[in-house]
């Protein structure tokens, strides 16, 4: 049996494990002194979630097609690897999310920021939420703060705050759609912690909403800060361009794809200088041993690698529920897409019972998405609430696809392509107790020194929080291996 031997090796090669095998490539050149390190992906490519494909002269993105600026990580990783000036903004031209209810597409009024607006008086002009609904929402301007310590859904939350419309018609496909979720199950302290703050803070949403604002505005004038990027940014070339940066920089011999590690097993009795304390078995027969471990997959799978090791670490890793999710991205001539729509795309509450829950008007958001006269859509099918849509064959999620923008959008003619990308098990569900499960996962961790954990199933799902993860997991998998 082949076997070879590393000091960290990092399971998995998505953005998660990427960044943990960057981070140990930037020690080792910032201190002279190289870790061995091994990363071992399954499939014949990098990058997991996120894949862009070209075609045509379209850019689809398969998987996620932007990152927050709010959040650090991924521009400070794009900057760090010296591909800044292939950052792109959305275009500004287009600015506006569209909200379908009661089969019409509605514009977000202006200001809105998640949950609640920061610009009053256009929001009162605004017919989607109705004169009660609004007199519902100015409550929280009186209603008192949150006194019981009990977690709260993100529907509770939303209700008792702001009222059921806005649960309905905005938090609904707006704030739970980022993590396709329901939001009567996700907890709203792992998922948005900073309306727990906000209410903590200010103690109503909208007063908060509106001082931060104001807070930004009167900074922004005093110091001349010209904002350098838009909120969603992405890479010209698509969001590959960052794992396949990462990539470029790392050793070729650090860096195993087709390579399915089955199971994580403890050395125990290890006379090896240095030692080597897990050996991982791999789905060819061949085994790696490691001093230390990141597993970067998705915690179901790292579960599946642990149940012979520690069969409690296994059932909260594999406690944490997935849905599945699918992106079908059509391409169009501008004038068989009835009319050239202004906006970034719509979202969809599920009152509406819709098949797909939200749509980005791809070419609109990033302006060199589709050639010149040319229209890019992309749709969400599954999530939390429809997950079985989102496994159907390739050919019939797009004529599902196909059949809701002839409704919602008038758009009838032959796409000139489509392309339909199933995520089986994709994303990560925080449901209330989530903070629980994560807290019983580091308790266990304990007891198996050299074993971490990075990516998405854990401290959030965004690109930048994965790329976090994957940072503070190789810092911490290199202290322990200096120590
Ligand atoms: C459709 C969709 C749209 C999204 N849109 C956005 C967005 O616009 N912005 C945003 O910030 N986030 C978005 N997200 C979320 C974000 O893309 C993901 O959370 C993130 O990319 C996950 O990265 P990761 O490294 O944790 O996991 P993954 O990308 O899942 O990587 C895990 C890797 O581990 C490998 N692996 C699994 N098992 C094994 C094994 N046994 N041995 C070896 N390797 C293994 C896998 O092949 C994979 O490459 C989206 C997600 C989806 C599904």
């Amino acid at each position: 049996m082949k076997e070879r031997t590393t000091a960290i090796a990092i399971i998995g090669g998505g953005i998660a494990g990427l960044a943990a095998a960057y981070h140990l490539r930037s020690k080792a050149k910032e201190t002279g002194q190289e870790t061995d390190c091994l990363l071992l992906e399954a499939q014949n490519r990098l990058g997991g979630k996120i894949l862009t494909e070209k075609v045509d002269g379209f850019i689809i993105e398969g998987g996620p097609d932007c990152f927050i600026s709010e959040k650090p990580a991924a521009l400070q990783l794009c900057h760090k690897l010296e591909i800044q000036n292939h950052l792109m903004k959305t275009d500004e031209s287009h600015q506006g999310t569209f909200i379908l209810w009661k089969g019409k597409l509605h514009k977000l009024p202006e200001g809105f920021m998640l949950l609640a607006p920061s610009d009053i008086p256009s929001f009162l002009k605004d017919p989607l939420i109705t004169p009660l609904g609004k007199l519902r929402m100015a409550m929280d301007l009186i209603l008192p703060g949150k006194k019981s310590p009990a977690e709260e859904t993100l529907a509770q939350f939303v209700q008792r705050r702001l009222g059921k419309e806005v649960l309905d018609k905005i938090a609904d496909p707006l704030v739970a759609g980022i993590h396709a979720s329901d939001p009567a199950t996700m907890s709203l302290r792992s998922t948005f912690p900073r309306f727990i703050e906000l209410e903590h803070h200010y103690r109503s949403i909208i007063r908060g909403m509106m001082k931060r604002k104001k807070q930004y505005l009167k900074y922004k004038k005093k110091s001349g800060y010209i904002p350098q990027y838009s909120l969603f940014m992405t890479l010209k070339d698509g969001l590959s361009e960052l794992p396949h940066a990462v990539a470029s920089t790392l050793n070729r011999r650090a860096i195993l794809t087709g390579k399915k590690v089955i199971a994580i097993e403890r050395i125990t009795g290890n006379v090896t200088s240095p030692p080597r304390h897990y050996a991982l078995r791999l789905s060819d027969g061949t085994t790696v041993t490691a001093q230390a471990v990141i597993a970067a997959t998705p915690s179901f799978i790292a579960g599946d690698l642990v149940k012979d090791l520690d069969q409690s670490l296994a059932g909260n890793l594999n406690a944490i529920r997935y849905v599945s999710t699918a992106t079908v991205s059509l391409a169009y001539r501008d004038e068989d897409s009835a009319a050239r729509w202004n906006g970034f795309g719509f979202v969809i509450p599920h009152k509406e019972k819709r098949k797909i829950m939200a749509s980005t008007w791809s070419s609109n958001k990033f302006f060199n998405r589709a050639p010149h006269g040319n229209f890019l859509i992309r749709c969400f099918v599954g999530g939390a609430r429809n997950e079985d849509l989102a496994l159907l064959a390739e050919r019939q999620l797009i004529a599902l696809v196909r059949e809701e923008l002839a409704d919602i959008m008038g758009i009838t003619a032959e796409p000139l392509l489509a392309r339909a990308y199933r995520w089986e098990k994709s994303m990560p569900q925080y449901v209330v107790g989530h903070s629980d499960t994560l807290k019983r996962i580091d308790e266990r961790l304990q007891a198996h020194p050299g074993l971490f954990l990075a990516g998405s199933a854990y401290r959030g799902i965004g690109i930048s929080d994965c790329i976090k993860s994957g940072d503070r997991a190789a810092m911490k998998a290199l202290e322990y291996i200096n120590t």
